[in-house]
């Protein structure tokens, strides 16, 4: 999904799995998120002004002149430097410009009006262009360089990082070149704004009878009456459109609804994306680098596209023959359904893995999806995390937020309070349509305390509907506080820029997928899958049918992740003047899927990792292997219990970006990371599946 990182050392929001609030109360008196710097809760939290877009703006500019006068401060420095006197006022300088940023870039998600999301629009782009002003701005280069090496490894780490990406970014070029950069870069936040906009603001509805409907649960039903005409109305909204794509026995309407989702932001986004990729080959040109996918992964941990493509064979070798098995599995399946099927179509390819995990597994997903209600599942994920990681999380009341369905907690540890987080999690009309972590305040130990959302669309969140939830939508949920915790966990070290989402972009989505994998434990599970009704503990049988069943598709899941993979990298490094964006899209998705293509498919138009991520969508892949590495240290029998919480949480998410990301996985392996657990995970499917054939019905 959606990410909206311009500045490239700047990764402020992070998506979810792949591809695939409150009214005016007082505000909160000043809090201990308020520190030294003497910010008041207001000053922090741009959204207390109200939904005044010019209230909003002036908060903006506030910290964006905050800034300006810090770099003015570090420019003024006579004498020696010092890390008080330079890498401190620098870090103050980079805080304000990410509140201002960070901020912006949320309203422009989630603002409760147009004329909000508008301004925190142009804003996020105004903030955007003074975030790479600073990047190029060469005195305080020069300032920070000349800077004796610090005695402490994680600030010298902080420096050195810093140092590197102003030489990457372009600071060493003359200044008409610098200028030419800073414009490139403008125009790159502004066609990706535009990009990501046009996908919020583009929802379809496709039209169903409701005999169309045979095959979806009661629930949805009744949350779906037919209009005067007799017409269902189906939103390509996830709680609305996916439940119908997988469950609806009318291949018609399943067929109507995979356009209609990948049709969102088509042809609009077509223009916008051609110039956002040609914006972005002429700044990596002007840098030196052959294509834009060289200079995104430059500073990263995979090096370069050529490492990857080396790391990918390795992937696409693991995952291409289990996934084929699979594949002709399903294939021959549905064929016994209907002997005249010649290849599955991608449309249809979820209703049957739904249809096959029944037959095959004895498992109907919609069987568990009672035991998945919303609000037991918010705090039963929350229970978890929090034994898992030794913190508390509590609600806290009286918060004012930017929307009346939003939630707060603040998180603990004992009498320590660590963050605050706050959950926006079901969808309105002109909100971000995905699932994401978005950081809204880094922290600095003894200076302010890290905050971030979590803006998803989950079922739920209108009076008399339980939002019963597929357990994809558990596991998604359990993804995004993944991210949450390492924002919140690495948001206290001495510096704003030492926290957790600016440490390398490919070792983001480790933690976040790493607590995915909890949501395959019993004891996890059990704890609060209860019936919304009964309020039953999902039953252990039922529970293992299910995570059997859960295990079939992965290898082929991964080639689907090799796909988009392949679609960023491809679009970052072929000419973009003679990009023909449905033809490369339909090559690499007929690499690596043995569905038939749907013509008229234009996903990528609606592809807003290709903003956030850029050409950098292998990160999923990378950090599955570690973030499944990572899990296999716990002990199955004691997950929660365990030390491994805790190792994980101080060796992993504490240091933030105070370490190289390469540097936290040995740390916590104590060993290079490899595709073991990796090949393990992915062939747990033929085991269990063997048992499964045998046990079933
Ligand atoms: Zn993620």
């Amino acid at each position: 999904m959606v990410g909206r990182s311009h500045g490239r050392a700047v990764p402020f929001i992070l998506l979810c799995a792949a591809l695939p609030a409150l009214a005016a109360a007082a505000p909160e008196p000043t809090a201990a998120a308020a520190a030294t710097r003497g910010a008041s809760s207001a000053d922090l939290h741009s959204w207390e002004a109200g939904d005044d877009p010019g209230a909003f703006e002036s908060w903006v500019r506030a910290h964006l002149q905050r800034a300006d006068a810090d770099i003015a401060r570090l420019r003024a420095v006579k004498g020696a430097r010092t890390l008080a006197n330079t890498l401190r006022v620098y870090d103050d300088a980079f805080d304000q410009l990410l509140l201002a940023t960070l901020q912006s870039s949320v309203m422009y998600g989630v603002g409760a009006t147009t004329e909000l999301r508008d301004k925190a629009q142009a804003l996020t782009q105004t903030s955007n262009a003074a975030l790479t002003a600073l990047n190029l701005n060469h005195d305080v280069y020069a300032a920070l360089a000349a800077l004796p090496a610090p005695a402490d490894p994680a600030t010298r780490q902080y420096l050195e990082h810093t140092l590197l990406e102003y030489r990457l970014a372009g600071v060493d070029k003359d200044e008409a070149t610098r200028a030419h950069i800073k414009a490139l870069q403008d125009k790159i936040t502004e066609l990706g704004l535009a990009f990501e906009r046009a996908v919020h603001d583009d929802v379809r509805t496709t039209l169903a009878d409701p005999g169309q409907l045979d095959g979806l649960p009661a629930d949805y039903l009744a949350s779906h009456p037919a209009d005067a005409d007799g017409h269902v109305k189906i939103t390509t909204d996830p709680p609305d459109g996916w439940p119908a794509q997988k469950f609806s026995n009318s291949a018609e309407l399943r067929h109507k609804l995979y356009l209609a989702a990948n049709s969102v932001a088509y042809p609009q986004n077509t223009d916008t994306l051609r110039g956002l990729l040609a914006k972005r080959e002429e700044l990596a040109h002007l840098l030196g680098y052959p294509s834009w996918a060289d200079f995104a992964m430059a500073d990263q941990m995979i090096g370069s596209p050529a490492k990857l493509t080396e790391y990918l064979g390795k992937i696409d070798v693991a995952s291409r023959e289990p996934g084929a098995r699979e594949d002709a599995a399903l294939l021959s399946f549905a064929r016994q359904r209907e002997p005249s099927l010649q290849k599955i179509s991608a449309a249809d390819f979820r209703y049957w893995q739904e249809q096959y995990r029944r037959a095959q597994f004895n498992f109907d997903s919609q069987s568990v999806r009672p035991y998945f209600p919303y609000e037991a599942v918010e705090r039963g994920v929350i229970d978890t995390v929090s034994k898992l990681l030794h913190v508390q999380i509590r609600p806290v009341a009286g918060v004012r937020t930017w929307h009346p369905s939003v939630t707060s907690y603040d998180v603990f540890d004992g009498a320590q309070k660590l963050g605050r987080i706050y959950m926006d999690m079901h969808p309105r009309a002109g909100k971000d349509k995905w699932f994401s972590t978005q950081s809204l305040i880094y922290g600095a130990r003894g200076r302010q305390l890290p905050e971030a959302a979590l803006v998803c669309n989950f079922p739920g969140g209108t009076p008399g509907d339980p939002g019963l939830m597929q357990y994809g939508d558990v596991v998604v949920f359990l993804h995004e506080f993944g991210h949450l915790m390492h924002h919140v966990i690495a948001g206290h070290n001495p510096y704003s820029g030492e926290g957790g989402f600016q440490v390398e972009g490919d070792f983001i989505e480790a933690p976040s997928q790493m607590l995915e994998e909890f949501f395959h434990d019993y004891s996890v599970l059990s704890s609060f899958a209860h019936h919304y009704q009964s309020h039953e503990v999902l039953p252990r049988e039922l529970y293992e049918r299910m995570t059997r069943a859960d295990t079939y598709g992965r290898a082929s899941g991964q080639q689907r992740q090799l796909m988009y993979t392949a679609v960023s990298v491809d679009f970052h490094t072929l000419p973009p003047a003679r990009l023909d964006f449905d033809a490369v899209y339909r090559r690499d998705f007929e690499r690596y899927n043995t569905a038939a293509f749907v013509p008229g498919d234009h996903f990528w138009a609606s592809f807003t990792h290709l903003n956030g991520y850029s050409s950098n969508y292998y990160t999923y892949v990378l950090d599955k292997v570690i973030a499944l590495d990572f899990f296999a240290q716990f002990d199955p029998h004691n997950l929660l219990g365990g030390p491994a919480g805790m190792r994980y949480r101080q060796t992993v998410l504490a240091p933030g970006a105070t370490k190289p990301a390469a540097t936290l996985v040995r740390d916590f392996l104590g060993r290079e990371p490899n595709l073991e657990a990796y090949r393990g995970w992915m062939l747990a499917e033929f085991a269990s599946g063997a048992t499964a054939s045998s046990s079933a019905r």
